[in-house]
């Protein structure tokens, strides 16, 4: 279905809780966020309900994110239900990796073959600081389960903070060498009431690749294959395994091509990540709305995507949004 911007929004990512199982210093605050009640949050069913109408109005994609999608009790069901979904093209899963070892095999025999795991430092105490606890071991494990299970692509979603992870830029390049990876560089977007004050810690990605492209021949990769594809600028290394990916959501805003809208675990529908603009759906679902209403609220929210986000890096324009990354799913 297009938005009033011509836009064809065809892609839903899903928070199908808000519960994590890290404390990322940039996403999540310290002490923990108030955590939505468990009769607040969108059931399974309610949720493959949404799905299987925003499939009729077009959709074809899905990505299940979190907090951390993980810890959710019934997910691998779940996820093996979402899969039947009728003209669903392509179910995707982004994972912090720490509880991966123990699923990733039940995941990927439910039909989750796509995956994006998020690791921030190749260190073991930079990787506890940031993530406030995480356990390197566990995401590396959860890494190899993914590898042996036969996800395909597997993307590595960095986020470098200037000053405590930059120095590992070229590390996580070396692993798009050796690993048939696609190592994804995310700049840090300082939106939310946890980070709203980390403008000194961005970095644009023009300078990751510009260090990188120093050390290897970076060879850009054409662009989309799909219509579906996400905003990422790949590139290919000489006898490279894997790939490097770029996404510059502050310094290079890629809104004219944005094919996304949000449902949040507490029944929102978010029209985009850095505006406060939502639609709840979950009144109308618990009070037994027909499909026809259901659709109507799903145009609504499509109907809300503005035509670009305002964030940019400079102090003058902070935003803020009422949610941290961890509760509208990054
Ligand atoms: N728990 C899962 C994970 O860690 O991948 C899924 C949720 S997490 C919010 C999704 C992605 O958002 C992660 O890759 C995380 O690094 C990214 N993220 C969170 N806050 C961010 C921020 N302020 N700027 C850029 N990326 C952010």
């Amino acid at each position: 279905m297009l938005d009033s911007y011509n836009r064809d929004i065809n892609y839903l990512r899903i928070s199908i809780t808000d519960r994590c199982n890290l404390r990322c210093i940039y996403c999540r605050p310290m002490e923990g966020v108030s955590l939505t009640g468990h009769d607040d949050i969108l059931r399974y069913e309610e949720i493959l309900r949404v799905v299987s109408r925003a499939v009729t109005l077009g959709f074809v994609k899905v990505r299940l994110t979190g907090g951390e999608p993980l810890v959710r009790r019934g997910f691998v069901e779940f996820a093996a239900d979402l899969k039947k979904t009728k003209g669903l093209e392509d179910i995707s899963l982004t994972t912090n990796g720490i509880l991966l070892e123990k699923y990733a095999e039940a995941i990927f025999k439910a039909g989750i073959t796509r995956i994006n795991i998020s690791l921030d430092s190749m260190d073991k105490d930079k990787y506890a600081q940031i993530t406030r606890g995480g356990n390197l071991d566990d995401v590396f494990r959860g890494i190899a389960a993914a590898e042996k299970a036969g996800f395909s692509p597997i993307k590595i979603n960095t986020v470098i903070v200037k000053g405590f992870n930059d120095n590992e830029v070229l590390d996580f390049a070396r692993l798009a060498l050796t690993k048939p990876f696609q190592v994804r560089f995310i700049e840090i977007m300082p939106v939310s009431p946890v980070n709203g004050g980390l403008t000194a810690d961005f970095l644009p990605n023009r300078e990751l690749l510009e260090t990188i492209g120093r050390h290897f021949r970076l060879t850009p990769l054409a662009v989309k294959k799909h219509k579906t594809d996400g905003p990422a600028r790949i590139f290919t290394l000489p006898d490279g395994r894997g790939e490097i990916g770029f996404i510059d959501p502050v310094s290079d805003h890629f809104c004219a091509t944005c094919n996304r809208l949000r449902l949040m675990a507490d029944g929102k529908l978010r029209a985009c990540l850095l505006k406060d603009e939502e639609v709840d759906i979950k009144a109308a679902l618990r009070q037994n709305c027909s499909d026809d209403e259901l659709d109507a609220l799903i145009r609504r929210a499509i109907r809300l995507k503005p035509e670009r986000h305002d964030l940019d890096c400079t102090d003058r324009h902070l935003k803020k949004c009422h949610r941290d990354m961890s509760d509208i799913g990054g």
